[in-house]
């Protein structure tokens, strides 16, 4: 029997295991069937652990971290929170927790870079990103080798650092203008001959490896939670921990209520969350002014089928709106009860779990699970070197020939003829 088989959520046909779109033309995201219907760990190492229920047939043994899933007691005990579980992605040597580039967009790469390589690929990886997504494929491919063209906007740059000696395989291209050029010219390059495109949300490897968070923090609960916190821009991990726990209800041994779903969005540039809630909370200036700006996509999945709107609808979910004054507390408070430092978009989650708190959406018995999607950054640069990813060159998005440039830049890089 096969390992899996990829469906289309609308017409239910079976799909080329790799296929990002219905071929029928349904509007609708292709999801993951898995034959092992109950998850045992492995003994592989990292996001390996939930080989069962990842779409890949092999595994990148270097340099992948999971989830580690802890009960909290110093920031439980601020809000008297009885059962607050966190789910930490990130760095921090005394948990054993070892995501290098210290957010969960590792889960997200390290998949994706898996099944490129059962499909032998050699194409060129195209990744655009205001930051974290760029550092988890830069990590990945610098292991694998992959050639990979990363189009960042130059006031992102700076997130780009890693912890490899150096990226061969890194072309890293910035883009000076705005925000929204840097992703379109991608997007052009992406779709061009000789180039692929890693598929965002619609991606099933990066949807189940984002699943791993859930999966993490039931088996280390023993139990499905009774909420789900996390900050979300595009939404994709709100869906991937829906997903995981239809699957943890499918198994039988962990509950059968589905989680609900608690989506935190920075204001003033929180599309979902106006969405739901009805007020206007985007601003014209956005990403400006965001506390986090990784959290800011225009186009969410929202009315996709299997997308973010099924996904809070199916779980009775909620979107909050998070300030920037409300995060910035949370984090500080966060860091000093729990004792580690969290990424600002991880900020927002924690604050989005104090609304909830004081709105009454959740009771101070419930089973909580808070996902830290990224944390120990500072604590990773005590303990080991990093420095910046060089740019190979930096382009103007104003410039008309601005996609020529970057293919000339490509072609001297990989030296390839595009
Ligand atoms: C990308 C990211 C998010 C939001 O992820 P979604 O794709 O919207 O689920 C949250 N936190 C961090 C640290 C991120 O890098």
């Amino acid at each position: 029997m096969e390992k899996y088989v990829v469906r289309c959520l609308d017409c239910g046909e079976i799909h080329d295991p790799h296929s990002l779109n219905c071929k029928n033309g349904d509007d609708a995201l292709l999801r993951t069937n898995y034959s092992r219907k109950q998850l045992h760990p492995s003994e592989l190492p990292g996001i390996w652990r939930y080989y069962d229920w990842l779409p890949v047939n092999g595994v990148i043994e270097e340099g992948s971290g999971r989830t580690i899933t802890y009960k909290s007691e110093g920031f439980a005990s601020e809000y008297g929170l009885e059962d607050l579980w966190i789910a930490f992605n990130g760095y921090w040597p005394e948990k054993d927790a070892g995501m290098m580039t210290c957010t969960f967009k590792d889960l997200e790469s390290f998949p994706t870079m898996q099944r490129l390589k059962e499909l032998n690929e050699e194409r060129i990886m195209v990744v655009a990103s205001a930051g974290n997504t760029a550092r988890a494929f830069s990590h990945v491919c610098t292991i694998t080798g992959q050639p990979l063209l990363l189009v960042v906007p130059k006031e992102s740059a700076h997130r780009l650092w890693t912890t490899h000696n150096d990226n061969p395989s890194v072309c890293l291209v910035t883009v000076e203008g705005d925000y929204f050029d840097a992703i379109s010219l991608a997007g052009k390059i992406a779709s061009r001959e000789g180039f692929v495109n890693e598929g965002g949300a619609k991606n099933v490897a990066r949807r189940d490896g984002m699943a791993t968070v859930m999966l993490d923090a039931v088996l280390t609960m023993n139990s499905l939670p009774d909420h789900y916190f996390q900050a979300v821009g595009s939404g994709t991990g709100g869906i991937s921990a829906w997903e995981a726990s239809m699957r943890l209800v499918d198994d039988g041994r962990f509950g059968s209520k589905l989680p609900v779903l608690h989506l935190g969005q920075n204001l003033p540039c929180a599309p979902l969350y106006s969405i739901r809630s009805g007020n206007d909370a985007v601003a014209e200036s956005c990403p400006e002014n965001m506390y986090d700006d990784v959290l800011f996509n225009r186009k969410p999945p929202y009315v996709i089928k299997g997308g973010v709107k099924d996904a809070l609808d199916a779980t009775g979910g909620e979107m909050y709106g998070v300030s920037n004054d409300e995060a910035s507390n949370s984090q500080s408070l966060f860091e000093k009860t729990e004792g580690i430092d969290i990424n600002p978009a991880a900020a927002v989650a924690v604050a989005s779990l104090v609304q909830a708190i004081e709105k009454g959406n959740v009771c101070t018995e419930d089973k909580i699970v808070l996902n830290i999607t990224g944390g120990g950054q500072k604590r990773l640069m005590q303990d080991h070197p990093v420095r910046p990813i060089d740019p190979s060159a930096g382009v103007s998005a104003r410039d008309p020939n601005a996609e020529d440039e970057i293919l000339n830049i490509v072609e001297q890089f990989f030296g390839v003829r595009l």
